[in-house]
């Protein structure tokens, strides 16, 4: 990244991705995927919350069906609870693409967790919150299953508009939180913490009274509450989600499932936690891109946007819009640019089958222009480019840049600013 404002303007870009739905007014223009900031799978965010005096479920982790079955006996439990292991929520309402219905299964039968985990390991499995083709599953968790009277929901969340953390909860928890904010917004509870002080007794009770919680499970939540605040900070997480935050008839607050999100600028005093991120459920073409100090982003449309600096990305996205067209991606340059990263990016998003057109925009600030045209030239001569190519270039070198770009006899169009590289990249979409 080459400043801190295009760092800044990164974090802006996630944020509209990865504030929970509950409470971001979605942009309309920036639909982005949750990707680039840590996350990690619920046996993870769990082995932390016990870690932490936080009440979980005992659990093993399995990555075949028979050493699922084998923790299955080892648990020793009067119920299982099998539940497959992707990042993405509504796993309990999924489907996989072996057939079977459910990526969480309640039974009593440690053989029967070895039949399910056999249908789940090494198969996809497809929720509300995945892709169509859903998510593949490398690892399932088996825990002692326990019985719920009542589930709720709690979350802790920093949030841009209330300058810091904020609870949210309600007592409808177990289902879609955003069709009870949709329904009943009055079910939705939310106390704003201020992070110097920390949560406040008071706050804790509050929230453990708005769920629902009476009697002695009222100190008892507001306890469990107080010490995923305090994981919260400790772990500089910008998400801890527990749905369902639950109560068992024997009168035990229990956290169902765990979701926890981390800011990755706290990476360098995080490193534990960072190394448990095993990238399986990035992108290739992410980690591809990583490789050569690339950064990418992939979204829902057509147009892949090739650009330097977080902010030109932004006005690039929102110019396309205007202009009624679909970013399928945005790949940063960022500063000190070499001939070959060109290369790389234009081979990583040729090789995007949802790309049917390339709109690079530079500002040659740092970088030098003729340095991005020669890469370009280079890369659509060895890469046989088939989509169309827009190339808006301005600053440093511009003059020699456009002089070969014009001499390549490739097929690119050359726009003269923004908006006229939009226009083009849009039109040339629409042609097809
Ligand atoms: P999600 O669908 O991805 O959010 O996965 P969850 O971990 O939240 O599980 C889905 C649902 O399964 C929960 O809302 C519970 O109703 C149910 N569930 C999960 N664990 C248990 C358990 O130990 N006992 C019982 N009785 N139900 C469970
Ligand atoms: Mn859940």
């Amino acid at each position: 990244m080459a400043s801190p404002t295009a760092a800044q303007a990164w974090k802006l870009l996630r944020d509209l991705a990865f504030r929970p739905p509950l409470l971001a007014a979605r942009s309309q223009a920036v639909q982005l995927t949750p990707r680039r900031w840590l996350n990690l799978q619920e046996y993870q965010s769990k082995k932390l919350m016990s870690d932490n005096g936080v009440k979980v479920q005992r659990f093993f982790v399995a990555d075949t069906a028979n050493d699922a079955l084998e923790a299955a006996k080892r648990l020793n439990a009067k119920e299982i609870v099998l539940k497959a292991q992707i990042l993405a929520g509504g796993r309990g309402k999924g489907v996989f693409s072996s057939g079977l219905k459910g990526g969480v299964h309640l039974t009593k039968d440690p053989k029967v967790v070895g039949q399910l985990a056999k249908q789940m390991i090494g198969y996809n499995l497809a929720t509300k919150q995945t892709p169509k083709e859903g998510v593949k599953v490398n690892k399932v968790m088996v825990a002692e299953a326990l019985d719920i009277s009542r589930e709720t929901y709690l979350a802790i969340l920093m949030d841009r508009s209330c300058n810091g953390p904020v609870l949210v909860g309600s007592p409808q928890g177990g289902v879609d939180i955003e069709e009870v904010a949709a329904s009943n917004p009055e079910l939705i509870f939310k106390e704003q913490i201020d992070i110097i002080e920390g949560i406040k007794e008071s706050q804790a009770q509050r929230m453990a009274e708005n769920l629902g919680f009476l009697g002695p499970l009222k100190n008892q939540a507001a306890d469990q509450i107080k010490k995923l605040y305090n994981l919260f900070l400790k772990i500089d997480a910008t998400q801890v989600e527990v749905n369902p935050f639950g109560e068992t008839p024997e009168g035990q607050v229990v956290c169902f499932d765990a979701k926890i999100n981390f800011d990755d600028n706290a990476e360098f005093r995080q490193k534990d936690i960072f190394a448990m991120d095993d990238k399986s459920e990035n992108e290739p073409i992410e980690n591809e891109a990583a490789r050569y100090d690339l950064k990418y982003i992939g979204l829902d449309g057509n147009i892949a946007c090739f650009v330097n600096g977080a902010g030109l990305a932004m006005a690039t996205c929102d110019i396309i819009f205007l202009n009624g067209g679909k970013p399928a991606n945005f790949l940063d340059l960022g500063g000190g640019v070499k001939e070959s990263q060109v290369y790389q990016a234009f081979k990583l998003l040729t090789a995007d089958p949802k790309v049917e057109a390339i709109l690079v925009n530079i500002f040659g600030g740092i970088v030098n222009c003729a340095i991005i045209a020669n890469g370009i030239t280079k890369a659509c001569r060895e890469l046989e480019l088939k989509v169309p190519l827009v190339v808006r270039l301005e600053g440093t070198n511009v003059h020699e840049a456009q002089n070969i770009l014009t001499n390549s006899g490739l097929p690119i169009t050359s726009a003269v600013d923004l908006e006229d590289a939009a226009k083009k990249a849009v039109a040339s979409v629409a042609k097809k």
